[in-house]
């Protein structure tokens, strides 16, 4: 095929990660699929675990599981500062500053629950929401940071607006700016749009709308694990990330922001673990973070979850976002050129996977071929059916990288891309 542009060569060859060395680190990896090597690139739905993660898991399970906060009994005791030394190695790990909590959750979706639910459940007298507010959400999101804005307008009267992307998938400042009016109270927004790989120029949004008034909300689910300017750099009230998309378990996350924002949150979650006192009439709540934990927490998956931040940060996260820059432009080259492949944002520069269509071609039917040859990718709406409406298009393919993956797998989707359209075309 094509010779692939020296800067994508010359990305792929200098990412300067010990690839081979990394992967023997993740057991899931080395396996045969109808008889081909994995090829695993869906790792924007979930990433694997590294042995790392799975020990410090299963040390915990050996050694300290007991409920924490409540016994004076010694396991009871270090489960609690393992919970809360993994909030400690979270807090660095996403750059947080004095001024920053962090909140345990079991993912992206809770914690953009919690903010979205938390800004109006207080009612119309004390909610942060109120009637005739406006609530902006970019047109780029997962349904995660969309719908239960869509629930917080219609609980408080306030007005959804929606930041639309053009025709290329792209947001822009200037078209925030004519949403931002002195009601808008909330700006949601993604680091990396799932569906498309789309970055949008979030620093800058961040700022302006939190200079008009509202307080911002970054789903950093897809940036996270390999590029994030540290939460104190930005103008971000609340971020909210899964522990299942950067080499931590499934069904760990969190929600971090500032502590006056957070202080703003209804709980979702009442009950044990978050109440100072309580009556049989009535009951007052707990300091931050408590206060937004109600319940046992999943304490194994937070020890995981910390311990997939010290994975990232000891492979060093400038090396893992030049080896999946690398993947990316090496994919797009190589998609690109099929004749009938359409590339989704090929001009984005920090997203993790590449999301195309082909002329004629079902994704399943490129999803289902390639999967009998090893390689696994996501086909369908990637809970954006919204955006992927808006640019006029249905579903598609998405191939997504992570550290482990090899410029050989991207070689192989691609000729297997290719091969799926002459079957089926
Ligand atoms: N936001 C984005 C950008 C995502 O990619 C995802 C997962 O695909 C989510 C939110 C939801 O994450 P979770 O299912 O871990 O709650």
């Amino acid at each position: 095929g094509d010779k692939l542009p020296e800067h994508v060569l010359a990305g792929a060859a200098g990412s300067g990660l010990p690839v081979q060395e990394l992967r023997a680190q993740f057991p899931v990896l080395h396996q045969k699929v109808h008889g081909h090597p994995l090829a695993y690139l869906d790792n924007a739905a979930t990433t694997q675990t590294p042995l790392a993660v799975q020990q410090a898991v299963q040390r915990f399970e050996q050694h300290d599981r007991a409920n924490i906060h409540r016994g004076v009994h010694s396991l009871s005791q270090r489960a609690t500062d393992a919970f809360e030394a993994a909030r400690a190695t979270l807090k660095r790990f996403i750059g947080a500053g004095a001024e920053h909590e962090l909140v345990f959750t079991s993912g992206t979706t809770e914690a953009l629950n919690l903010v979205a639910q938390g800004l109006w459940a207080a009612g119309p007298a004390k909610a942060w929401l109120r009637a005739g507010d406006r609530i902006v959400v970019s047109g780029l999101e997962h349904h995660a940071n969309l719908v239960p804005w869509q629930h917080a307008a219609r609980m408080s009267g306030a007005e959804l607006a929606i930041l639309r992307p053009d025709a290329q998938g792209r947001v822009h400042v200037d078209d925030l700016r004519a949403l931002l009016t002195p009601r808008t109270r909330v700006l949601a927004l993604t680091a990396g749009a799932n569906a498309t790989g789309e970055r949008p120029p979030y620093e800058e949004m961040l700022a302006m709308a939190r200079a008009a008034g509202a307080l911002t909300v970054l789903d950093a689910a897809q940036a996270v694990g390999h590029a994030m300017p540290g939460l104190a750099q930005l103008e971000c009230d609340f971020m909210a990330f899964s522990g299942h998309k950067m080499y931590g378990p499934m069904g760990t996350g969190a929600l971090a922001g500032r502590r006056a924002a957070l202080e703003l949150l209804h709980p979702l979650r009442l009950g044990g673990d978050m109440v100072e006192w309580v009556s049989y009439e009535s009951a007052g709540w707990a300091a931050l973070p408590a206060r937004l934990e109600g319940g046992t927490p999943n304490v194994a998956g937070a020890v995981g979850l910390a311990a997939a931040a010290r994975f990232i940060d000891g492979v060093g996260r400038g090396a893992i976002d030049r080896h999946l820059h690398a993947l990316r432009a090496q994919a797009v080259a190589g998609l690109s050129a099929i004749p009938g492949v359409t590339v989704l944002a090929p001009h984005a520069t920090q997203a993790s996977l590449v999301s195309f269509v082909a002329r004629d071609v079902h994704p399943h039917d490129i999803g289902t071929l390639l999967d009998e040859r090893g390689i696994a990718v996501r086909t369908g709406h990637h809970c954006a059916q919204p955006l992927l409406d808006h640019l006029g298009l249905g579903p598609t393919t998405r191939a997504s990288f992570a550290l482990y993956n090899t410029s050989e797998e991207v070689d192989r989707l691609v000729a297997a891309v290719a091969r799926a359209i002459e079957v089926f075309q």
